[in-house]
């Protein structure tokens, strides 16, 4: 019988320990081994067209022929998934089905699927649990119960640091690799297309998939950028974050591979020890976010704090179209999303910044700003991106309290000082002062001088500040009335 290895966010040739047991039980016991995508366009991150779709379909074309270099071969299986899986099941004669457990959907759904046709053909479904640096279950709380607050949970995770196991770098031999039917060795006709698109080309073109470059990035961040992490990750005009979290999110970069890398490069004094760490506690983040979603699944769609249920949210289809096009009158905001829609990509101080102001200025239920990212970023992530809306939102874990709303001109102001982040992305604005850029409003003689017509070449405020967020606390007060909680 052969071995079937299911790939889902696993895109790369080394640290695969799904694909290294099948390998070397093929090695021992005969049989091939199959190493498959399933591309089922319902069941994509942000939809058929999202740009985390077209970064899959550059990542896809990468890896295969990353592989074929190595003797190999990767199989990709378009259409709906069920049918798709067991088709190949009954057609290669599969024995064992392989596969590395993602957190969220669609992979929670695919992922149940899967049991069931296994069940069904009678076959061993074997889960890898290789994406997070320890298993979901290992940390919990002396009542032995899952952390919700992030701090308590990262002490947890360094107290059993020495737990997090190293993965081996070689998967075993790539020949043992079965070639891929001729229906299956070319990428989809609906990604194919998706690639042609004009503007696909336009937002592609600062990014270069696969598992070479991301492993030169983070060698070139430690070396170079690491240092700095921590004092200056907050600006956004500044390249001083690592630019990884697409590579992350498609497993190009394993992350067990990156703790190990970094402790390593630590230990031999490779790389500034404060910075790395902190860094470090950024990926914890990331872990932390899957590991609520192993626990507490519902949250990726519904408030992790059930009494933000009741929270009652406008629908104001002009607001939110203002915000998609960068067009709010806020410049930091609209600088974000600017750059989001041109280059599928946000700064995560802006992301806190763009969420704070539709979901508590503009009170916009945070799914919609959700969906809005996950159409949007190539690093949308099923649990980075629901613990971030909702972390804004005020409704998630160890949130960003309701009370608290950013307000973004003084962040502004702090974080983009000189405005060099919302000139970059706000032509319109180009040649306003420092003084005038983060609120024109305040400034309508600078305006008038430098030709900024406000209202025409670029909008006033869509919401006022002070008044919305006056509104936004007697929401929340409101919603604290017995009986309006959940
Ligand atoms: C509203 C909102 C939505 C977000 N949606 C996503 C998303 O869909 N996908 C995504 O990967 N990140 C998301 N983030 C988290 C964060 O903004 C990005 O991970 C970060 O901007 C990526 O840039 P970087 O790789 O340069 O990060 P670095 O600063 O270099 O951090 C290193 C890595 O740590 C992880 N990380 C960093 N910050 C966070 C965080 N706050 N939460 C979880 N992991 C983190 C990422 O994997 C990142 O690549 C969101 C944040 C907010 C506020």
């Amino acid at each position: 019988m052969n071995t079937l290895v299911w790939l889902q966010r696993e895109l790369r040739t080394t640290h695969l320990p799904a694909l290294q047991s099948a390998l070397a039980h093929s090695a021992q016991h005969g049989g091939a081994v199959i190493l498959a995508y399933f591309h089922d366009p319902a069941q994509t991150v942000g939809g058929a067209q999202s740009a985390n779709t077209l970064r899959l379909a550059h990542g896809l074309t990468y890896l295969r022929e990353r592989i074929r270099k190595l003797g190999g071969d990767l199989w990709i299986v378009a259409g709906d998934f069920e049918r798709a899986l067991e088709g190949l099941i009954r057609t290669q004669q599969i024995g064992a089905v392989h596969y590395t457990y993602q957190p969220g959907e669609p992979f929670q759904t695919m992922q149940q699927q899967a049991l069931t046709v296994c069940r069904r053909n009678k076959i061993a479904l074997q889960p890898f649990f290789s994406e997070s640096l320890l298993p979901p279950d290992s940390v919990l709380n002396g009542q032995g119960k899952p952390y919700a607050v992030f701090t308590p949970f990262y002490k947890a995770l360094q107290a059993q640091a020495a737990r997090i196991e190293p993965l081996d770098e070689a998967v075993g031999d790539w020949s043992r690799l079965k070639p891929a039917d001729p229906a299956c060795s070319v990428l989809p006709e609906s990604l194919q297309a998706l690639m042609q698109r004009p503007w696909a080309q336009g937002l592609m073109a600062n990014e270069t998939p696969g598992e070479v470059a991301a492993w030169a990035r983070l060698q070139r961040f430690a070396q170079e950028d690491m240092a700095d992490y921590a004092l200056q990750r907050d600006f956004p005009a500044l390249p001083a974050t690592s630019a990884l979290s697409v590579a992350l999110h498609f497993g190009e970069l394993n992350v067990r591979a990156v703790y190990c890398y970094l402790l390593a490069l630590q230990e031999a004094g490779g790389v500034d020890s404060g910075g790395s760490q902190a860094w470090l506690r950024q990926l914890v983040w990331r872990e932390f976010a899957r590991y609520l979603l192993w626990h507490a699944p519902h949250s990726q769609f519904e408030p992790f704090q059930s009494k933000f249920a009741a929270m009652p949210w406008d629908e104001d289809a002009a607001a939110l179209q203002h915000w998609q096009r960068g067009q709010t009158g806020i410049p930091i905001v609209d600088a974000g999303m600017r750059e989001l829609w041109q280059t599928g990509t946000m700064h995560n101080r802006v992301r806190m910044l763009v969420a704070s102001l539709l979901t508590k200025n503009l009170n916009q239920n945070w799914r919609v700003g959700q969906a809005w990212f996950d159409y949007t970023l190539f690093d949308a992530d099923p649990a980075n991106n629901a613990m971030g809306w909702q972390w804004v939102a005020g409704c998630g874990v160890d949130a960003s309290p309701y009370y608290r709303l950013f307000n973004p001109v003084l962040q502004s102001r702090k974080f983009d000082e000189q405005g060099d982040y919302i000139r970059r992305w706000l032509p319109e604005l180009r040649r306003l002062s420092a003084k005038a850029i983060h609120a024109p409003w305040e400034q309508p003689l600078e305006c008038q001088m430098k030709g900024v017509r406000l209202g025409v070449d670029y909008p006033l405020p869509i919401v006022d500040l002070q008044a919305s967020r006056a509104a936004h606390l007697q929401r929340v007060e409101a919603m604290k009335t017995p009986g309006n909680m959940t």
